[in-house]
């Protein structure tokens, strides 16, 4: 099967805005996700992971059993610093590609795409904005504005773009992620069932010797208690689990799309140019079926794939078929890639 085997040198630009206008790009290029403007989904990040650390340690995980206490503290512990060092690190390194980055003066405004003068971007490996040689696998994103070393998308999260330089810190701290909250989950959980089977069983701190009543609980132990009511305890593990739930699902998903990737050696950019170009196929063939049934032969069917319909890069020409096929798993969009829009000006 061959309609991914043929090379192409270049990029193809798309459609700006569907045709109806120019599409807007930054005049400068972003250093990496600490680049104002931050990204409103990557303050929504910071908050979620500030109220399950302050809620998780603060209030559910004391409330365990001693020997259980300690397995979380440390187990649990371990995933959130994980995932807090890899998230800062993917956030703070500089995906540029080398060549990028050598000649790279930040300060300086990027000129405008001239699409009279060149069709596309990248050409022979020459990104005409960057001015610069970039490698087989750089694409330009037109969020950041540069030339992305082994570009695999842009995410809105890190409000950075992921390539080779950090990749490896993405997917650690989308692991981390999908661990540390399922484990944190399943503590509240824990906690909720345990109060009405045998509430005594998370009565184990002594802060529990000196009241009377039953119904006093604290939050904060063993550095700072705060009595509070069991309400309080029940309707926050509510929350807590609510808002467990979906992370859990969709950092899951896209942690078993990363794996799925890892295992049949693509990158997302590679993954999404070939399910467009499976898409394109498909609707051809829709659409010349359709003919042959309005004209009753099959003489004009094209059998060959036209240019369109082969990858977009030399990145995504080592995109081979397998005998299988590529799995559909329904690539997750609004978790973490942003690839169209990446590759606008790719
Ligand atoms: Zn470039
Ligand atoms: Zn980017």
């Amino acid at each position: 099967m061959s309609c991914y085997s043929r090379r192409l040198r270049q990029t193809e630009p798309e459609q700006q805005n569907g045709g109806s206008g120019p599409r807007h790009v930054s005049t400068h290029s972003r250093v990496n996700g600490w680049s104002l403007p931050l990204h409103p989904f990557q303050l929504v990040a910071w908050l979620f992971y500030s109220y399950l650390a302050v809620v998780g340690f603060g209030i559910y995980v004391p409330l365990l059993p001693h020997g259980w206490k300690h397995a979380a503290y440390v187990v649990i512990g371990l995933l959130f610093v994980g995932h807090l060092v890899t998230h800062l690190v993917a956030i703070t390194v500089d995906p540029a590609d080398p060549s990028v980055l050598a000649k790279k003066s930040y300060s300086r405004p990027m000129p405008a795409f001239d699409r009279t003068k060149h069709k596309h971007v990248i050409q022979n490996l020459h990104c005409y904005l960057c001015e610069a040689d970039v490698g087989p696998r750089a694409k330009h994103c037109s969020a950041c504005n540069k030339c992305i070393a082994d570009f695999d998308h842009h995410c809105k999260w890190l409000n950075n773009c992921v390539g080779g330089k950090n990749y490896w810190f993405f997917f650690c701290a989308v692991g981390s992620a999908v661990l540390g909250v399922l484990l944190l989950t399943m503590v509240v959980l824990y906690v909720f069932i345990q109060y009405f089977v045998n509430p005594a069983d998370l009565r184990t701190d002594p802060q529990f010797e000196r009241v009377t009543s039953n119904t006093t609980w604290f939050v904060f132990l063993p550095a700072a208690p705060v009595e509070t009511t069991p309400a309080g305890i029940l309707a926050i593990a509510i929350l807590t689990v609510m808002l467990g739930v979906a992370p859990i699902l969709l950092l899951g998903h896209l942690l078993v799309f990363h794996l799925y990737l890892l295992w049949k050696r693509l990158s997302t950019y590679d993954y999404m140019v070939h399910q467009r170009n499976t898409q394109s196929i498909r609707e051809r063939k829709n659409i010349e079926e359709a003919q042959v049934t309005s004209d009753g032969t099959l003489a004009d069917i094209v059998s060959t794939p036209r240019e369109s319909d082969l990858p977009l890069s030399d990145r995504s020409s080592g995109l081979r078929y397998h005998d299988g096929g590529l799995i559909s798993l329904g690539q997750p969009d609004g978790i973490c890639t942003d690839v169209a829009d990446t590759t606008s000006l790719a």
